[in-house]
């Protein structure tokens, strides 16, 4: 036999496919073996790899969802816990916080400012009125402060300026970050910014060598310019933190906040139709594919639930559903904060489509399927079954909230 080491293309490539159903056996059985050339070489991509900061850095085995693969008990890892006694300086962020807790657009900052705040600085996060998040140790907090009162809550861009301003008299911070986002970010960081008289760099989408880029001219053109005090930052300026523990601890204001003479009344939110909602825009879809056998009871649940209606191109092709509501590479791309995958197999056309969304929730036959590995969450089972159960709870969820109310 020839000694030529012949190579395999196609097992090379599975092997890098995580998305192939035959990439978990296409991985090496160790997760650590001596080359060739006496040196240890380690497997990055093996089940559970964990790295050294004791990170388990790669797991899409789905082996931590309701795959095929039996579940394996978790591993606690605690994160190397990084302190600042005695900030030098401070960096603030002042997350959107929608539905009271951190969006993946907040952490992406988070993770800028810990860029920004070095080894000397402070991350201190600024948040106003109630909020349900538990986990800011986690997404890079040092220093937590909390706005509390009334007067804050529900749209009061201009009351929470007189709160920035009395944080930014206190703690003088070297930056101030906040969200370009339409959930809030955007307007208050602008208005903020009047407030200061201070130029805000604008949908800044990288921040390195003392210069911010931000998006200009239509989303058409970049436009450099040195680090601003005050940025306006979009999803995905930075990698947001995951491999430390933040302190978060709370911090208070010496002086009260002065109320501001308010021209806003804030009416309460305003009901919308979700099937209105450009599939881009929607904060919550509810998608279908070809697992979904009964349309009908397909939009009852759509409804049942107010979310907006999206679909795999099969269930499109099929008839089932609009051209302008297929998610995907051919689709619309979305960035949904919670995308519910019915009967959906996760093509990988599919999964580019969703992959900025937040949370995803997968109804499927199949524990093996690629949409189950994606999923936050599963439920394996017949989806005609699901969504009936599904209704039920949404029922009986709104008459004991209307009970409590009465
Ligand atoms: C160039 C190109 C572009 C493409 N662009 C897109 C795109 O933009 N968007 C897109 O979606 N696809 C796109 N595709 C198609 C993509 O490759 C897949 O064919 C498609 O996403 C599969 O759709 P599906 O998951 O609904 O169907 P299937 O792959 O048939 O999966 C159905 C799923 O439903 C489950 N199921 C079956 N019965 C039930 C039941 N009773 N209860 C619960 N679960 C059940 C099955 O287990 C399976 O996982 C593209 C393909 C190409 C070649």
């Amino acid at each position: 036999m020839s000694d030529i080491i012949r190579r395999d293309p196609r097992a090379e490539w599975i092997a890098r496919n995580r998305l192939h159903p035959l990439h978990a056996a296409m991985q090496p059985a160790q997760h650590n073996w001596m080359g060739p050339n006496g040196i240890i070489r380690k497997n990055l991509h093996g089940i559970g790899f964990i790295g050294p900061n004791g990170i388990k850095r790669i797991d899409r085995s789905g082996a931590q969802q309701g795959g095929a693969v039996k579940r394996s008990a978790a591993v606690e890892v605690q994160l190397p816990l990084h302190q600042v006694p005695a900030p030098a300086f401070y960096i603030t962020v002042v997350p959107d916080m929608v539905g009271g807790r951190l969006s993946s657009h907040d952490r992406d900052l988070l993770g800028l400012a810990h860029q920004l705040a070095g080894t000397d600085g402070a991350v201190l996060a600024v948040v106003f009125g109630e909020h349900k998040e538990n986990a800011f140790a986690t997404a890079g907090v040092d220093r937590l402060l909390v706005l509390e009162g009334e007067e804050f809550s529900g749209y009061a861009p201009e009351q929470r300026v007189q709160g920035l301003r009395a944080v930014d008299n206190q703690f003088n911070p070297r930056h101030w970050l906040l969200p370009d986002s339409r959930s809030g970010g955007g307007e208050l960081g602008r208005r903020f910014a009047a407030a200061l008289g201070e130029r805000p760099a604008t949908r800044v989408w990288q921040v390195k060598d003392q210069e911010c880029i931000g998006r200009a001219g239509a989303g058409l053109q970049d436009l450099a310019r040195p680090v601003a005090r005050l940025i306006l930052a979009a999803a995905e300026c930075a990698e947001p933190v995951s491999e430390t523990r933040h302190e978060a601890l709370p911090v208070e204001l010496s002086t009260s906040v002065a109320r501001s003479l308010s021209r806003i009344e804030d009416l309460g939110a305003v009901a919308v139709d979700p099937a209105a909602i450009p599939m881009a825009e929607a904060e919550f879809i509810f998608s279908g594919g070809n697992g979904v056998k009964d349309w009908q009871l397909f939009h009852q649940t759509a409804a049942a639930l107010g979310a907006t209606e999206g679909a795999s191109r099969v269930a499109v092709d099929d008839g089932f559903m609009a051209r302008d509501r297929q998610v995907g590479a051919s689709g619309t791309w979305v960035t949904a904060r919670v995308y519910v995958a019915v009967g959906i197999s996760g093509a990988i056309q599919h999964l580019q489509g969703i992959g900025a969304c937040d949370k995803v929730v997968a109804i499927n036959l199949d524990p093996g399927c690629d949409m189950i590995k994606r999923a936050d969450l599963s439920v394996i089972g017949e989806s005609a079954e699901i969504l009936r159960a599904l209704i039920e709870a949404v029922a009986a969820y709104r008459n004991e909230a209307k009970r409590d109310a009465a």
